[in-house]
């Protein structure tokens, strides 16, 4: 059983139905042979019990009238006196020729028997049942009481009995009962000693079998098994039975079965034929459908299954084209999201490439998470160092915006991505960096459909990336800020004062407007940093950055432009303006008090040079160096003239001459004579009360 189911696994789909298919028209081509049998051999029994039926039919009357001869010729003799008389007087002689004259002899008679002596078939017995006259016939014998045998009583007792039996033997029955009899039956008729038959191997068998009776059976007789129907005749002693071979009954029986066998062979070819082509139906659609889903595994998604009918098949056909169009407009789908991803992000890169500034890349936040997670507006608040919120970039909503979700509503669910419960739809993703620090809130805002979990992912990953670029781009701005500011002042630098001047000029003569500067350099410095050490001495300078910056407002810009030199730059100003704002940011100089270590406080001054585009001869125009040059011979000058004071100059301002004691005090300091120095500068301090312009060259040089 197992090999078998072994066996039948190991088969082929294909093979497996074969088998299932030959299996099941087998059995029902075996249930159908069962069954046409059944209704088969009932049938043919029946016609055999009819058989014998009309047999017996037929030979009854024959053996009825025998006996009702019989009858007779027995009332006959009895109503004979002279019988009577003799068998009183046991004349058995008298008797027997008695009998042997009532014996039939006429015409009439020789119609019912010809062969068959019935004269010698009357024979009488005494008391005692010994044959005291006639002969007790030969054959199977019918006798019965009041029939075929009469008492004859002398004085109330028993002295003899008549007997007129009816004997049977096969010339009779071949002669008179044949012919009723239908052809292959045979007739018999039995007594307890004989039987007798139309068949000559039945008649042949002197004893009847012990197993003979009335009714249908099947018995051994003559050598053969014969099946008979047998009735009783007169008083039961004797079976009157018609027989046919039990050889010939079954052939009977089975005659039409080997067309019933043809047809069960048909049924069975037509069974396999029926099978195989099922199968191979099964087998070509099941093949169709495992090409075209090879071919749809290849990637050739367009191939489809032709549907015809209205069958399962061809609704396992049109689902299985449906899944196919569904991958194809999945597939499709996510080329489609894949090229707008690969855009968004090169849209992205190209966006962070180009944002110098935190704002301009923050706008490209916004932007790419807005298409990508299908939102309407968005909005990037940055979150400092020190925790302040700032709206750095939106699409859509303004910084005073509150609805749908204002910074007070992002704040209170800022460590987690959070959605709205319903409508309106927002969405507020932390922007994190990776080791954890919140520094920035993303929020986002759908007018249309609610955000799908794909939306909060995808948001969630560009929050990420822009925690990355505010990380980077701050660090940038910080290395920018270091590049172009002055580490002590914080005011922009030596190099960004002179790009400043370059755009500012550029613009100055493409608009044919005026643009001033102003070049200062604080008074006496280099005695602050001698008397209270370089500390105080960048106080100082600090002190007055911040008076300058403050003084000039968002007119200009103030710089460092070294040591304790300053630049003002003054779009749009023309000389009379510039000198005006530089001199009151002299005034504004002397006002700072840089408190002492002792308490007390340090005044300062400082002197200013102004040079302004107008100065210039017509036709010409001046570049950074050339102007910066005109402003430093106005601060020389100024210094010359008593410092403290703001000078113009122009292309044609002449540097003032240096005293004899200036230049010896310069030319010490070029010697690296000091004592000469101090001496040259002690005696320009002594005449510096009455000197207009108490200048110092040396330190001017240095
Ligand atoms: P004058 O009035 O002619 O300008 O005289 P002065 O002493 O100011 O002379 P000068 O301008 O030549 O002096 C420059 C001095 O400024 C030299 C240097 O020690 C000092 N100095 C330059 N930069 C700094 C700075 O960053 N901090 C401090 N504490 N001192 C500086
Ligand atoms: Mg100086
Ligand atoms: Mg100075």
């Amino acid at each position: 059983m197992d090999q078998l189911r072994t066996r039948y696994n190991s088969l082929s789909f294909r093979g497996r139905l074969l088998a299932l298919l030959v299996a099941v028209s087998l059995i029902q081509a075996t249930v159908a042979a069962y069954t046409f049998f059944q209704l088969q051999s009932k049938p043919a029994d029946q016609r055999i019990q009819a058989q014998l039926n009309a047999g017996i039919s037929g030979a009854s009357p024959v053996i009825d009238a025998r006996i009702a001869a019989s009858s007779a010729r027995l009332e006959q003799l009895t109503a004979d006196p002279s019988l009577k008389q003799a068998i009183d007087a046991k004349n058995w002689a008298m008797v027997t020729s008695l009998l042997a004259a009532s014996a039939p002899s006429d015409a009439a008679d020789t119609a019912v028997d010809d062969t068959v002596d019935t004269t010698a078939g009357a024979y009488v017995t005494d008391s005692e049942g010994k044959v005291v006259s006639g002969t007790r016939p030969a054959g199977a014998l019918i006798e019965q009481d009041g029939r075929t045998s009469a008492r004859v009583e002398v004085e109330g007792a028993l002295s003899a009995t008549i007997h007129v039996p009816v004997a049977i033997d096969r010339a009779f029955l071949v002669a008179q009962v044949a012919q009723y009899v239908p052809k292959g039956v045979d007739i018999f008729v039995a007594d307890e000693h004989t039987v007798v038959s139309t068949d000559a191997k039945v008649s042949a068998s002197a004893d009847p079998p012990s197993g003979l009776r009335s009714g249908q059976h099947t018995i051994q007789l003559g050598g053969e098994e014969q099946v008979i129907n047998a009735r009783p005749v007169v008083d039961g002693s004797v079976l009157l039975g018609a027989m046919i071979p039990e050889q010939v009954a079954a052939k009977q029986r089975h005659s039409g079965l080997a067309s019933l066998w043809g047809f069960i062979a048909l049924l069975t070819v037509l069974g396999l034929f029926v099978s195989w082509y099922v199968t191979n139906a099964v087998a070509q659609a099941l093949r169709k459908f495992s090409d075209i889903a090879r071919d749809l595994a290849k990637g050739n998604l367009a191939r489809r299954i032709p549907v015809t009918g209205d069958d399962e098949v061809a609704g396992l056909a049109t689902s299985f084209n449906d899944l196919a169009e569904n991958l194809e407009l999945r597939i499709d789908g996510l080329i489609d999201a894949e090229a707008r991803m690969r855009r968004q992000v090169d849209l992205f890169g190209e966006a962070l490439a180009n944002a110098t500034a935190v704002g301009d890349m923050l706008q490209a936040v916004c932007s790419l998470a807005m298409e990508s997670a299908h939102a309407s507006h968005a909005r990037f608040w940055t979150i400092d160092d020190d925790g302040r919120y700032e709206h750095a970039a939106s699409i859509g909503l303004r910084p005073s915006d509150t609805e749908p979700c204002g910074l007070e509503k992002a704040v209170a669910v800022r460590n987690t991505s959070v959605r709205s419960q319903g409508e309106p739809h927002w969405l507020v993703v932390p922007s994190r960096m990776m080791d954890g620090q919140i520094v920035g809130l993303l929020t986002l805002v759908s007018t249309g459909d609610d955000f799908s979990a794909d939306d909060v992912h995808v948001a969630e990953r560009i929050a990420v990336q822009a925690a990355v670029a505010l990380d980077n781009a701050r660090l940038h701005e910080r290395l920018r800020l270091q590049a172009t500011r002055d580490g002590l002042t914080g005011l922009p630098n030596h190099r960004s004062l002179q790009d400043e001047l370059t755009k500012r000029l550029a613009e100055a003569y493409a608009g044919d407007m005026p643009v001033g500067i102003a070049m200062m350099d604080i008074d006496n410095f280099k005695r602050v940093n001698d008397t209270y050490g370089h500390p105080i001495g960048d106080e100082a300078i600090k002190a007055i950055g911040k008076t300058l910056s403050h003084g000039i407002g968002g007119m200009g810009m103030v710089g460092r432009y070294g040591g304790e030199e300053f630049v003002v730059i003054m779009p749009g100003c023309d000389s009379d303006t510039a000198m005006r704002i530089a001199d009151r940011l002299r005034e504004d100089i002397t006002h700072i008090e840089v408190p002492l270590d002792d308490g007390g406080i340090l005044k300062l001054t400082a002197s200013f040079g102004v040079a302004n585009v107008d100065q210039q001869h017509p036709g010409t125009r001046v570049d950074n160096a050339e102007l910066l040059h005109q402003a430093d011979a106005g601060m020389y000058n100024a210094k010359r003239t008593g410092k403290n004071r703001v000078e113009l100059a122009g292309p044609d301002t002449q540097a003032i001459e240096m005293s004899e004691v200036e230049k010896a005090k310069l030319a010490a300091r070029e010697r690296g004579d000091v004592a000469g120095e101090q001496a040259a500068a002690a005696a320009l301090e002594t005449n510096a009360p009455t000197d207009p312009a108490p200048y110092d060259p040396f330190d001017l040089a240095a």
